[in-house]
């Protein structure tokens, strides 16, 4: 049946070659196994379920709460000549009864319906009586209670489905799921573990950007100035932002709409078609903005200010980028961002116990502002992809040019403040202690008693805030569960203590000669080189070379490859792609030039290293109740509340960094040369390939452990 399917990719869609997870995800449909497939956006999903369904006999339902994007998918379909419709309310009442009519009548292949089709008893009772090939829930992860997008009508369906006499086989489709709640889809409509297709939520044509401390509007403003004829979305928190924003931008001559739920119909729905044509370039929206915005170019995504999970931010920025061409995700943050979400969540209607569990989220987001690791593996450790994944050496962690500083000691100090103040107490206050504040709060509680009052009072208090929410990011505080964070210490805090673990931290380097002494009029011309080789590369200019980098070839001037090496940010492979346009101007310049300064002596001295991968710590510290207290993957999982497969990453990842391990722990001699054999033979080095190729009962976790001793596995 798969050579059948790969007939259809060709004959139909033109393809060549399946996606990553493309082909298992069919053929397990195929098989008639209830399935899961979680893929990034742009990944291909609607292919998973549309190849099934024209192989199967009968029609396939599709449900999907994007009413806007149904027409579209009918309309692709319809054009390779396959029958296909939806119904939903967008219809008149004669045009909904036409297309049941049609259902009955076996007319369609395929019928896209919105959730609440399953309400109206005619629709029911006609896919009762009907063949059906298969059922898909698109955003799958909206039936889930623990998806950021619950929708409860949705979640209901599953039972309507057992109504159904011979009910087809079931998948779920989503980009957008932690690991529970993929436990819950797969109990939801019975996938067994075999059937979930995870090919992770990778996209690597995303760069993430943090920017802190800068004013918003400046920042928009110099943004969209390189950016003018790009298309991109800036999210606002409120309404209110958006009305703001919007009219700054117009008044300033940006061509820029908004859209949020105050609006009425008719203009959101003007907005988005103007948007969608490219009548207008910038969307100024709140997030009731997006679900089923089908614009595969949007260049960017702005947040105007931090969104209340990463689930949230990641779907938002996710829609930067769709046509796999480079897409730019920024978020603008600011400390008073939490204060707004914490509000949200505490005004919702929620249960405490789902309150609970937003704060939680929201504290994952906020350490995510906060983290110094790379932010596209932060976003993944998060969902707990299952691939392992290089730092992304475009996020602005990874570009970042400070220098690693030890602040163990300044860490040490805020450690024993926080214990001093008895772990009762926010960042605000305990900043407020270390500097040495005569605010009232301090001296009502006679904090100014303490020893570690004023004890860090050479940095401004905002940097105290900051250091702090730095710590917690790094698991050396909690924020605590309640709705108030209040700092406590944490299992690891008593080793910075006890100075058994240091604390390092990126910091901005200070300014440098070059931002002073450069030359503007170079800058500008080298800026400008930059600026054309970005477009045509379809990336950010700052990804090419840095400004600081510019600053130093106006004042160094290097005339070939071996002096421009020794500019802070040029390495060898920076280089090779861009050093040549940029020497076409300086040699010039070079022959010209009266006097030049001595270069940098040490080639690489101011370079910095690529940031070290994430959690530095965390894969250490699960390798280490491995290792010193002898856990099991599922015991340090429960412990740590990862998922197994975090772990499994964790420890294979310090395999792959050296960790001395007595490998035969793992696999016998004759697994590892079985697994090493069918790996050789395989043209797609992929593992679910290759667990097929292997007789019953090699785990995946074995033949990871394999690949990850022989280095095929990164
Ligand atoms: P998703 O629903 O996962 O976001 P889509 O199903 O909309 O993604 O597919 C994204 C894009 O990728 C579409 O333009 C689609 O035609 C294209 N695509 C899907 N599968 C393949 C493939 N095997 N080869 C090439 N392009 C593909």
């Amino acid at each position: 049946m798969i050579e059948k399917a790969q007939l259809l990719l060709e004959e139909y869609y033109g393809f060549t070659s399946f996606r990553t997870g493309q082909k298992e995800a069919i053929e397990s449909v195929l098989q008639k196994q209830n399935t899961l497939a979680v893929m990034p956006t742009g990944g291909g999903k609607s292919l998973c379920y549309q190849i099934p369904g024209m192989t199967l006999e009968g029609t396939a339902i599709i449900i999907s709460p994007l009413i806007s994007l149904m027409k579209d998918q009918v309309d692709a379909l319809t054009s390779y000549g396959i029958p296909a419709t939806y119904i939903n309310s967008s219809l008149s009442f004669e045009e909904q009864r036409d297309r049941i009519a049609g259902l009955r009548q076996g007319r369609y292949k395929f019928v896209y319906a919105a959730p609440e089709r399953f309400e109206s008893s005619s629709f029911l009772s006609t896919i009762k009586q009907i063949k059906l090939s298969l059922i898909a829930f698109d955003e799958a992860h909206c039936i889930s209670q623990w998806g950021h997008d619950f929708r409860p009508s949705y979640r209901s369906i599953v039972q309507t489905l057992d109504q159904i006499p011979s009910l087809p086989v079931v998948m779920g489709l989503t980009a957008t799921a932690t690991q529970e709640v993929i436990q819950d889809i797969k109990q939801l409509i019975h996938v067994e573990d075999h059937s979930v297709i995870n090919t992770g939520f990778a996209r690597d044509n995303l760069s993430f950007r943090i920017i802190k401390g800068r004013d918003k509007r400046d920042f928009i403003v110099e943004y969209l100035g390189q950016r003018a004829s790009e298309a991109g979305i800036i999210y606002t928190a409120t309404r209110k932002d958006a009305d703001h924003l919007q009219n700054f931008l117009e008044k300033r001559g940006y061509s820029a709409g908004k859209y949020h739920a105050g609006m009425s119909e008719q203009q959101r729905k003007q907005v988005q078609s103007d948007f969608v044509q490219d009548e207008i370039t910038t969307i100024v929206a709140t997030n009731a903005f997006g679900m089923g915005i089908d614009k595969s170019n949007v260049r960017y995504v702005i947040h105007y200010s931090m969104p209340m999970n990463i689930e949230s931010y990641y779907q938002e920025a996710g829609r930067a980028g769709r046509d796999g061409e480079p897409g730019d995700c920024v978020l603008l943050y600011s400390g008073q961002d939490i204060h707004l979400q914490r509000f949200l969540i505490d005004q919702s209607m929620m249960e405490e116990d789902k309150k609970r569990d937003e704060f939680r989220k929201l504290q994952s987001m906020v350490n995510y502002c906060h983290t110094h690791m790379c932010l596209q593996q932060y976003i993944l450790d998060y969902f707990a992809d299952p691939n392992i994944h290089d730092p992304c050496e475009k996020c602005s962690n990874c570009l970042h040019e400070g220098e690693e500083k030890d602040m163990t000691r300044e860490a040490q100090m805020v450690l024993s403040c926080v214990k001093r103040m008895g772990e009762r107490f926010g960042a605000g206050l305990t900043a407020k202690v270390l500097k040495g504040s005569s605010d009232q709060k301090v001296k009502q509680f006679k904090f100014h008693n303490l020893s570690t009052y004023g004890i860090l009072s050479h940095y401004t208090e905002k940097n105290l805030t900051q250091f702090i929410n730095f710590l917690i990011s790094e698991g050396l505080l909690t924020p605590g569960q309640g709705r108030y964070p209040t700092l406590q210490l944490t299992e690891r805090s008593v080793s910075v203590l006890k100075a058994e673990r240091p604390v390092t931290m990126l910091v901005e380097t200070t300014t440098s000669e070059a931002d002073v002494n450069y030359d503007v009029e170079k800058f500008e011309e080298l800026r400008s080189l930059r600026k054309s080789i970005a477009d045509e590369a379809g990336l950010p200019p700052y990804v090419i070379f840095s400004d600081a980098t510019l600053k130093e070839l106006t004042i160094y001037i290097p005339k070939d490859r071996d002096e421009m090496l020794r500019i802070k940010g040029i390495g060898e492979q920076k280089f090779s792609q861009y050093g040549q346009a940029f020497l076409e101007i300086l040699t010039g310049w070079a022959e010209n030039a009266v006097e030049r300064p001595p270069l940098p002596t040490q080639p690489g001295l101011t370079k910095k290293e690529p940031r070290k991968p994430i959690d530095g710590a965390s894969h250490e510290e699960s390798f280490k109740l491995w290792r010193e207290q002898n856990l099991s993957i599922e015991e340090i999982a429960e412990q740590r509340n990862m998922s197994e497969q975090t772990i499994e990453n964790h420890l294979f990842r310090c395999m792959r960094e050296g960790a001395d391990i007595d490998w035969n722990e793992w696999f016998s001699d004759d697994q590892e040369e079985a697994i090493l054999m069918a790996h050789s033979q395989l043209d797609e080095k992929k593992l679910r390939p290759l667990k097929d190729n292997l007789p019953e009962g090699y785990s995946y976790r074995t033949i990871k452990a394999v690949l990850v001793k022989h280095g095929y596995m990164k």
